[in-house]
């Protein structure tokens, strides 16, 4: 039996806000500020976690003080300095900026920076994926081999993230790499024909609450493992709490009936191969 605790793993999706934002909120509650950097470095040896990947929110207010995308990566750039080989992150969009403007900000993300790939949360932006707004940016990635996580969690068939907004995406960029980040929700289905890597975040709980072990572990296989990313979230989650969030997925991925070479690709050789290829 596989134990997902011990197996070295990427967590594909945290979030960590940045020193300078929880040194302006002392003593606060907000379950983003439950684990700062520090802190989560020290977890990781436990949980099995070599390397995680922050992502940004497309919410300038939680991850800088500055409140601007620049400012976002450049925190985002420390954070990676201070622990080096332990963490990646992908690159912000402010749409209070144009298009041009996001695609100069990525730009220097990944070039001065050296971000890994780009994030976006269609819902925080309040701008629908199939927006013209997205075009430029999209058209960078694919040109760059840049991965994009597109966040797809949607409460409703006409929500921001839908899953068929994904699918039209990858009709249009078809060399594009898209993590389909908390895999389509329950629009999962309407993913499977594509190529898109789906990431477990979040979602891998409430599908079992909903479905149970054994059609969660169908669902799972319907994506295969080598479309499948490790991936959680934390700290953030609609029905665990922070301290819960680890435990649950181990003991969830411990009943699914994948072999050792599967776990360990969808563990942790899935999402090294995309965050080594090189950008162009
Ligand atoms: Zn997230």
């Amino acid at each position: 039996m596989i134990n997902w605790k011990t197996l070295k793993k990427i967590d594909a999706h945290i979030h960590i806000l940045p020193d300078e934002v929880h040194e302006a909120n002392p003593g606060s509650e907000d379950a983003w500020l439950v684990t700062g950097l520090h802190q989560y470095a020290t977890m990781m040896d436990n949980l099995g976690i070599e390397k995680a990947v922050i992502m940004p929110l497309n919410d300038p207010w939680l991850m800088s003080m500055e409140f601007t995308v620049d400012a976002v990566h450049r925190n985002l750039y420390d954070m990676k300095q201070q622990y080096t080989g332990s963490f990646y992150a992908f690159a912000d969009i402010d749409t209070r900026n144009d298009p041009a403007t996001s695609v100069q900000a990525i730009r220097r993300a990944i070039e001065e920076y050296h971000l890994d790939g780009i994030k976006i949360h269609p819902n925080n932006n309040g701008v629908t994926l199939d927006s013209d707004y997205y075009n430029e940016i999209f058209a960078y990635a694919q040109e760059n081999n840049i991965p994009v996580a597109i966040h797809c969690y949607p409460n409703s068939e006409d929500d921001f993230c839908t899953a068929k907004h994904i699918v039209s995406i990858m009709e249009q960029y078809p060399k594009l790499t898209v993590i389909v980040s908390h895999m389509g929700a329950f629009q999962w289905e309407q993913l499977l024909p594509t190529k898109a890597y789906a990431d477990l975040s979040a979602i891998l709980p409430a599908y079992v609450r909903e479905y149970g072990i054994q059609k969660t572990n169908e669902i799972l296989r319907h994506f295969g493992p080598e479309r499948l990313i490790f991936a959680t979230d934390y700290p953030d989650s609609r029905i665990l709490q922070p301290c819960e969030i680890y435990e649950s997925y181990f003991t969830i991925l411990d009943q699914m009936d994948f072999t050792q070479a599967e776990a360990e690709r969808i563990a942790y050789e899935n999402m090294s191969r995309i965050l080594n290829e090189e950008p162009q």
